[in-house]
């Protein structure tokens, strides 16, 4: 299971795919990427070996340079093209990559539905795509924040909206994410192998914290939302 997240001006495809390759060691059985452009969200994804969504990206490409991409190690609903991430809300304009499990995610399922929420996934990831939606109100920052204060367990998650296209969104706890620094491009990953081709400063996150990237600046937050001044790590070490 990995998670890769990128923003810049460079195609974000291939290095989203490049990256979940540097991943593959995790595990998975399902992989998939979101990509933001020209005011819509595409989500690509399938079951199986990550060359069934390279296959499928080759004959029809995805461009863009904004976008998150998946590997899946199923904890909630079987393997299949509908569980399989990134997911997004009902209008789809938000879209979300999830490694870990979110333990609470039943009971904020069914309260959903209540407020209107179709689900048509059985992971436990789904709510947390509506659950940013119920609470956006302009400012993806803020909608990430009121979500993850309802969420229970483990997770990193990555997080993109066609309404606020110049920003990535992703937060931490319990479950790896690293921030790595680019020049008029930034990135997430699960682990360092799929940045270093790109980028060989980053980001060590804490539990609880938020990561806030555009192409050219990096805010990193606490749980309480002050903002965290961090030392970039620079990675001696080839894969
Ligand atoms: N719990 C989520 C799911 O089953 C994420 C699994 C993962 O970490 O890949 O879809």
């Amino acid at each position: 299971c990995g998670i890769v997240g990128y923003i810049g001006r460079n195609e974000a495809t291939p290095i989203l795919i490049e990256g979940l390759e540097k991943l593959e060691y995790r595990g998975y059985d399902s992989a998939g990427v979101a990509v933001y452009n020209n005011d819509e969200i595409t989500v690509r994804k399938f079951k199986g070996r990550l060359k069934v969504l390279e296959e499928n990206l080759n004959v029809e490409p995805l461009k863009g340079t904004l976008g998150i991409g998946h590997t899946r190690w199923a904890t909630h609903g079987e393997p299949n093209d509908v569980n399989a991430h990134p997911h997004t809300n009902v209008k789809g304009d938000i879209a979300v990559v999830h490694n870990g499990i979110i333990e609470n995610y039943l009971k904020l399922k069914d309260w959903l539905i209540k407020e209107g929420k179709v689900f048509i996934s059985e992971t436990d990831t789904e709510v947390i795509a509506h659950l940013i939606d119920y609470y956006y109100e302009g400012n993806l920052v803020d909608a990430v924040q009121k979500a993850v204060r309802r969420m229970e367990g483990a997770y990193a998650i990555g997080v993109i909206s066609k309404k606020n296209p110049d920003k990535l969104v992703a937060v931490r706890k319990d479950s790896p994410l690293v921030v790595g620094v680019g020049e008029g491009e930034n990135f997430i990953a699960s682990d360092i192998p799929a940045l270093l081709k790109y980028t060989r400063k980053v980001y060590f996150l804490e539990d609880g914290e938020m990561v806030i990237l555009d192409e050219d600046n990096i805010q990193i937050l606490n749980e309480f939302g002050v903002e965290v001044k961090k030392e970039i790590f620079e990675v001696t070490w080839d894969v």
